[in-house]
C-alpha cells in the first residue's frame, strides 16, 4: 500500500476527523447496520475485556457482588420517578409489539436499571440485617444518540451500573465516594488517563439523583471527557418503590441508594488521551498486545527467524507479558511496523538472524520521543522478560506522567471573560460560577464550554461569577470546559 494511503489526518489539522480515522484502521470497531450502532471488534473487545476485569476485581474486592437484571423494563417503573423519566425520555427505546401483536402495556428497553433494580431491591430488604445491599451489573443499554461517535456515543454501549441501599444517607454518601475513587484508580493507574475527581453543578445532575459525582480526563485536543459517574440517590428511588427497611423502632425506613457506571466510552478516553499521528497508543495494562515480535528474513531465513520469534513470544508469555508473533508471510516488515504503530503496541521487537547470532533482539517504543538513539536498542534474548516487563512498566508511568503534565500545561486560572474565553478553546479554565443555571445556559451559548465539575481538591475561594459578576456559589473554583 502506498504511503498516503496508510497515514491518517493530523491531529493538528482535524483532532475529530484524525479519531473517525484511527478508531477504523485499528481495527477497533466498524459501524453496524442501524444507525449510532457500532459493532466492537476482536482488538476493540480485547481493550474493554482488561479494562472490565481490572474494574470488576477492585469492586468484588470492595463487597460488591455482581448480579443480572432483565433488559426489557415496564414502562410504567420508568415513569415513577418524575425527574428520571424525564431525564430519559427523548433517548428511550419501546417495545410496542410482540410476535405482530399490540401489548397491553409497552416495555422499555434498559437505558440504565435503577427502577428494575429498585423493584427488587424492595422485595428483598425487610430488615437492617439486609443492609447495606451492594449490587453491581454488566451490561448493554440503550440511549437513542441524534449524533453519534464510535465509543463516545453509540445508541447501544456497554458498562457496569453498580446500584446499592444503605440504611443511612451518610452510609449511602460514604458509599458514592468508594466508587468514585474505584474509577479514579482505574482511570489514572490502568488508563493512564489524567482525570479528575468531582462533583457537577444541579443542572448536571443525573435524572432523580441527589448529588453527582465524576470524574473528568482531558483529551488531546483540550476538551474535557466524563469519564465516569456515581450518584447519591438519597430516598428519591427508595420512596417510589417502596424500599424500605424496619428500624429498632419497628417502624419502616427509608433506605438511601446509590448508582455508579463506567461505560466503553472509556476506550474513546484513552484513544483521545494518548494517541498521535501514527495512530493510537495504549497503555500496557489495556494493551491486548503487550510486545509484538517481527521476525525478519525471507525462505530459511524465515523459518529460523519465525521459531525464534515464537520460542521467544511462549517465554514471555510465561512471565505475564501479552507477546504477539506477526507471522504474516504476504507483508513487508515496513508495513508491520507501521501497522503496530496505527494500533498502539507499546513494545515491538525485530528478530533477524544477525540478532540471534549475537543473542539481542532489537526493541523500539511506540513513543520514541526524547530518546537520542530514536528508541530503538538490541537486549540480550535471555534477559527480555525481566526488561521488558520494566520497560512496560516505565512505558505506563511514562503515559501517566504526560497525560497529567499536558492537562496542566492547558489548564489556566482565570477570573476575566476574555481570559475565559480563551482559556476554553484550548483546554480547562478553572473559574468562578454563581449558583445560576441560567448563567451556565449563557455560558455555553457564548462559548459552548459547561462546567465540568467542581473538584473535590480544589481551594476554599469566593468571589465574582466569571460571567455575571454575582458572589459566587460552591465555595470553590469549577473546572469549565468542551466536552464529549
Ligand atoms: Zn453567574
Amino acid at each position: 500500500m502506498a504511503r498516503d494511503e496508510r497515514s491518517v489526518t493530523p491531529q493538528s489539522e482535524d483532532f475529530s476527523a484524525w479519531y473517525n480515522e484511527v478508531v477504523f484502521r485499528a481495527e477497533l470497531v466498524d459501524r453496524g447496520p442501524v444507525r449510532g450502532s457500532m459493532v466492537i471488534r476482536p482488538y476493540g473487545y480485547r481493550i474493554w475485556e482488561l479494562l472490565q476485569a481490572d474494574l470488576d476485581g477492585r469492586i468484588k474486592a470492595t463487597g460488591h457482588q455482581n448480579a443480572y437484571f432483565p433488559l426489557l423494563i415496564p414502562q410504567s417503573y420508568m415513569q415513577r420517578e418524575a425527574e428520571h423519566v424525564e431525564g430519559f425520555a427523548p433517548e428511550l427505546f419501546t417495545v410496542t409489539h410482540v410476535g405482530g401483536k399490540e401489548l397491553e402495556e409497552p416495555l422499555v428497553i434498559r437505558p440504565t436499571s435503577e427502577t428494575i433494580v429498585g423493584e427488587m431491591m424492595a422485595k428483598w430488604i425487610s430488615s437492617h440485617r439486609d443492609l447495606p445491599l451492594l449490587l453491581n451489573q454488566w451490561a448493554n443499554v440503550l440511549r437513542w444518540e441524534m449524533r453519534p461517535r464510535m465509543f463516545l456515543r453509540t445508541s447501544e454501549f456497554l458498562w457496569q451500573e453498580g446500584h446499592t441501599a444503605h440504611a443511612t444517607a451518610a452510609d449511602a454518601a460514604a458509599e458514592t465516594m468508594l466508587a468514585l475513587g474505584l474509577y479514579q484508580d482505574v482511570s489514572v493507574e490502568t488508563a493512564a488517563l489524567a482525570s479528575v475527581p468531582g462533583e457537577k453543578t444541579p443542572r448536571e445532575r443525573f435524572a432523580g439523583a441527589e448529588r453527582t459525582f465524576t470524574i473528568e480526563a482531558m483529551m488531546r485536543d483540550g476538551r474535557a471527557l466524563q469519564a465516569a459517574t456515581s450518584h447519591f440517590m438519597g430516598t428519591n428511588f427508595a420512596a417510589v418503590f417502596g424500599i424500605t427497611y424496619t428500624g429498632d423502632s419497628g417502624t419502616a425506613e427509608l433506605c438511601h441508594t446509590t448508582s455508579w457506571g463506567m461505560t466503553t466510552r472509556m476506550i474513546g478516553a484513552v484513544i483521545m488521551t494518548h494517541g498521535d499521528d501514527k495512530g493510537i497508543v495504549l497503555p500496557p495494562a489495556l494493551a491486548p498486545y503487550q510486545v509484538v515480535i517481527v521476525p525478519i528474513g525471507r525462505g530459511e531465513q524465515a523459518e529460523t527467524t519465525l521459531s525464534a520469534a515464537a520460542e521467544l513470544a511462549a517465554t514471555l508469555a510465561r512471565a505475564g507479558i501479552r507477546a504477539h508473533v506477526d507471522d504474516r508471510p504476504q507483508v513487508s516488515p515496513g508495513y508491520k511496523f507501521n501497522d503496530w504503530e496505527m494500533r498502539g503496541v507499546p513494545i515491538r521487537l525485530e528478530l533477524g538472524l544477525r540478532d540471534l547470532d549475537a543473542g539481542t533482539t532489537l526493541m523500539s517504543h511506540r513513543l520514541s520521543n526524547g530518546r537520542p538513539d530514536g528508541g530503538k536498542e538490541a537486549i540480550p534474548l535471555d534477559a527480555a522478560p525481566d526488561v521488558l516487563a520494566a520497560e512496560l512498566a516505565a512505558f505506563q508511568l511514562m503515559l501517566t506522567r504526560r497525560a497529567a503534565d499536558f492537562r496542566d500545561d492547558h489548564t489556566a486560572v482565570v477570573d476575566f471573560w476574555p481570559e475565559f474565553v480563551a482559556a476554553v478553546a484550548v483546554g480547562w479554565a478553572l473559574a468562578l460560577l454563581c449558583g445560576d443555571p441560567a448563567c451556565e445556559d449563557d455560558i455555553k451559548a457564548e462559548t459552548t464550554a459547561t462546567p465540568r465539575c467542581i473538584p473535590l481538591a480544589g481551594e476554599p475561594e469566593q468571589g465574582p461569577c466569571i460571567r455575571c459578576g454575582k458572589p459566587s456559589a460552591y465555595g470553590k473554583r469549577l473546572i469549565f470546559a468542551r466536552a464529549y
